[in-house]
């Protein structure tokens, strides 16, 4: 069997591609992979995906676009891909089970974000520790938080916690930022940010009570370590898309993300095409993700279109 279209990912973009592509009758198979449901998998409360009021807990959000997209028949296999074939058309899928042909592909295996790589971070992810502001700032009215980093994200997500969060305190590893001027100006000109520099954080506290108390901060210089008292902990150290899979089979940009032709969801091959974090390095949201997925999944059938007419 050929399938007209199979989708490599379950994230907002993934499901919105079955989703319309379903609808459209062209049957899609979705490979979940590894960690279905990506990234909203361990977020708590979204509030900023439109449609839910009151808004809806991440992983229910991603059950809801799951169910959605099964409604109008797509097929859905919980298993991870192992190899793409792009070379001649229809492409071939490879998992430890099967293989699989497919006329058109879409390419929605997200990114994530960097980890600080500590236990601590990771029991208390959701309870006081993030990895987006856009995301959770609200959370914190009032509150003391830190941001880990130098870049611009680190910049950007600093001021705009500053909105909500009493203090904001960037905590840098080394003695300059790598961030932009002008990122770095408006960090300097906000009198709600506070710099910590040569410091990495050693430990996040706070696990015995289930949410972020402090932080044990180490000097990258001296060695010293030492706490501070703090709400929350944002981690702005960078983004790594989920693309080993794609390396030499389409156009990747210098960080790895895939290319895509803008405006669209098209790679430098024909009937490929990539939908959310994995082609996105600027808006990252799941809103974005899924309007993506439904960018590929009409750009899908079009090319479908003209692939069978061939
Ligand atoms: P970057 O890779 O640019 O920066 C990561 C920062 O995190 C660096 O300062 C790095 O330190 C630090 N870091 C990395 N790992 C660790 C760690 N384990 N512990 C502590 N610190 C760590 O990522 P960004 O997300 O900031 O930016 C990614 C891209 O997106 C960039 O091209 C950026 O320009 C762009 N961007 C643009 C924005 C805008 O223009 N509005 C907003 C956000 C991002 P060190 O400096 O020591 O290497």
């Amino acid at each position: 069997m050929i399938y007209d279209i199979v989708i490599i990912g379950s994230g907002p973009a993934g499901w919105t591609a079955a989703i319309y592509a379903a609808r459209a009758e062209l049957k899609p198979l979705v490979f979940e992979g590894s960690e279905p449901g990506g990234q909203l998998m361990t977020t708590t409360e979204v509030e900023n995906f439109p449609g839910f009021v009151n808004g809806i807990q991440g992983p229910e959000l991603m059950r809801v676009l799951r169910d959605q997209a099964k409604r109008f028949g797509t097929q859905i296999m919980s298993e991870v891909v192992e190899s793409v074939d792009f070379s001649s058309r229809p492409y071939t899928v490879t998992t430890k089970e099967q293989i699989v042909k497919a006329k058109t592909i879409v390419i929605s295996t997200g990114a994530k974000a960097r980890r600080l790589g500590l236990e601590s971070e990771q029991k208390l992810f959701g309870h006081g520790v993030s990895a987006c502001a856009t995301c959770d700032g609200f959370f914190f009215k009032g509150k003391n938080v830190i941001v880990v980093g130098g870049g611009d994200g680190a910049m950007e997500e600093a001021n705009f916690l500053t909105r909500f969060a009493e203090k904001v305190t960037i905590v840098h590893r080394r003695d300059v930022f790598k961030a932009s001027k002008i990122m770095q100006e408006r960090v300097m000109d906000n009198p709600k940010i506070d710099i910590i520099w040569n410091a990495e954080v050693d430990e996040i506290l706070g696990v015995a009570v289930g949410h972020v108390t402090g932080v044990r901060l180490k000097d990258t210089v001296n060695g010293e370590t030492y706490e501070i008292s703090i709400d929350g902990v944002f981690a702005a150290i960078g983004h790594e898309p989920n693309t080993s899979l794609f390396k030499g089979k389409v156009d990747l940009d210098e960080k790895g993300y895939i290319k895509t032709i803008p405006g669209t969801s098209r790679t430098n091959i024909e009937g490929v095409f990539a939908a959310g974090d994995v082609q996105d390095t600027r808006y990252r949201q799941a809103i974005t993700a899924a309007s993506s997925g439904c960018m590929a999944a009409l750009d899908a059938e079009k090319s479908l279109t003209a692939y069978v007419s061939l």
